[in-house]
Parts: structure tokens; C-alpha cells; sequence
């Protein structure tokens, strides 16, 4: 569903991401692991153009994303693709970012009625479907702050499931939670995956990476150090740096 070749991107002079190459074949999870600042969440803005690289090709369903400018001045070239890709990779943030001023029901319809034009009888019963499937069917009149924050973060699960995306994006869905509340969002991205949903998976939670991914990328100061299957890399890694970092966070 989504590739990238040899993508490079800095910030000023900091050059966070330096030539990462990655792909998430249709219903394959991908994880991505590595210490603070290792880039693993430029990565994922970069691969829906949430931020600029200034190197390298994205491919969405095999179709590159066309540029204009390069190096500092590069930016996407064609709008519709650029909305196309967003709304075909679906994101999820540690800080869930509901809207507020909108119950759980309305946080999951707004953008596939207000964005994608869709029929907002049809995006209702599937937003209720979907809130029902992450365990928080009776929540769908309440507000975000009615909500804890496992609730909240199965919310805005459901809400990027709505736009019907080929591909969810997740940048540490566990991480602001207490352990407990970890387990319920843990146990709907389980679920995600068990349908063979293609997922990008950026996650502390090296139980919940060796659980659901079919492969594994260790970030290391913006390059991939050490790639493969969860059994590989938790079992047998090869890198002293990974193995280093395994130590500090299992
Ligand atoms: P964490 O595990 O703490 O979330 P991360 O692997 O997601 O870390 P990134 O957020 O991708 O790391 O950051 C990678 C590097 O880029 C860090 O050195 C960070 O300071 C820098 N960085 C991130 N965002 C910006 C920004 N908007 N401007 C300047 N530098 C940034
Ligand atoms: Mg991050």
C-alpha cells in the first residue's frame, strides 16, 4: 500500500531521516522502533505529507507522489493526490486530538461527511458499527472529556477506521495511557490486525510490536539498523545497538 525509496528529510541542518527505504504490503503490519529522536515519528508524517522530505519517493498503491522544486524546496506538486493520500492513510496520535466540542458520534462522521462528501445516514450507521467494535457503542453521545483516556483513544481509532482508509498509521496509540487503559487499545489493535489491516505502527510497546507485526524496522539516528521478522528481531537481533536498546526497554 505505501513504499518509500531511500527518504531523506531534515529539519534546518538536523538531518533526521537519512535514506530509509520501507514498504507496508496490503495486510501487513509494519512496526517501528527506536529510541527518542530516532525519527520514527518524522517517518510517518513524511509518509502521509503531514511534513516535507526533501529526498526519496513515496509510493502510494504504486503510484509516486510527483514533486515539484528540490532538496529544501521541494514540496508535492499535485493537491488531489496529496488529499488522496491523506485520506487513504488514516492516522492516530498518542494525544487522540478529539475535537472537544463534539461527541465521540460527531468526532468520527465530521470528515467523511464534511470532507469526503459521503451520505451521512450511511457514515452514522457505520460510525456506530465501528465505535460498537472498539467497545464504546454506548459512548456515542457523550464528550471527549466524559471519556478516559482508553476510551478516548479507542474513539479516535474508530474515527480514523470511518474514512475507510487503506492504511492506518499509528504514532504510539498506547503511550499516554496508564497500563491498564493500554490494554483495551492493544487489544483493538489486535483485533486491526488479526483482519489483516495494513498498519504502520510506531510503538515503546516491544510485547505489542513482536504481537502483531509481520516485520520490524529498528530506527537508529534516522537509518534503519536492523530489520526483519519480530521473531528475528526480538529473538536473535544482530545489531549491539539493538540489542542495547531491547535491554533498556524489555
Ligand atoms: P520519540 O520516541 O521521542 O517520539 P521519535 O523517534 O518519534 O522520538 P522524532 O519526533 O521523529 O523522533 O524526532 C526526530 C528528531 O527530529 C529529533 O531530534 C527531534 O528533535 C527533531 N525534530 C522533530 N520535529 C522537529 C521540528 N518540528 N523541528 C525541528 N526538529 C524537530
Ligand atoms: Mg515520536
Amino acid at each position: 500500500v505505501i513504499q518509500i525509496r531511500d527518504l531523506h528529510k531534515s529539519y534546518g541542518p538536523l538531518q533526521v531521516i537519512r535514506g530509509v527505504s520501507l514498504a507496508a504490503p496490503r495486510g501487513h503490519v509494519v512496526s517501528l522502533i527506536g529510541s527518542s529522536g530516532s525519527g520514527k515519528s518524522t517517518l510517518l508524517r513524511c509518509c502521509n505529507l503531514l511534513e516535507d522530505s526533501q529526498q526519496g519517493e513515496i509510493l502510494f498503491e504504486g503510484e509516486a507522489v510527483r514533486w515539484r522544486g528540490t532538496g529544501l524546496a521541494r514540496a508535492p506538486a499535485d493537491r488531489a493526490q496529496v488529499t488522496r493520500l491523506r485520506t487513504n492513510l488514516s492516522m492516530v496520535f498518542q494525544q487522540f486530538n478529539l475535537w472537544s466540542h463534539m461527541t465521540i458520534l460527531q468526532n468520527v462522521t465530521e470528515a467523511p461527511v464534511h470532507v469526503l462528501k459521503r451520505d451521512p445516514r450511511q457514515v452514522e450507521a457505520r460510525a456506530r458499527e465501528l465505535l460498537a467494535k472498539v467497545g464504546i457503542g454506548d459512548k456515542a453521545d457523550a464528550w471527549p472529556a466524559q471519556l478516559s483516556g482508553g476510551q478516548q483513544q479507542r474513539a479516535a481509532i474508530a474515527r480514523a477506521l470511518c474514512m475507510e482508509p487503506k492504511a492506518l498509521l499509528l504514532d504510539e496509540p498506547t503511550s499516554a495511557l496508564d497500563p491498564e487503559l493500554q490494554q483495551e487499545v492493544v487489544r483493538v489493535i489486535k483485533d486491526l490486525a488479526a483482519e489483516h489491516r495494513t498498519m504502520l505502527l510506531v510503538t515503546h510497546d516491544m510485547r505489542l510490536a513482536a504481537d502483531v507485526s509481520d516485520h520490524v524496522v529498528f530506527l537508529h539516528q534516522g537509518r534503519i539498523e536492523e530489520e526483519g521478522p519480530p521473531d528475528q528481531l526480538f529473538g536473535a537481533p544482530r545489531s549491539e545497538r539493538l540489542r542495547q536498546f531491547l535491554s533498556a526497554t524489555m
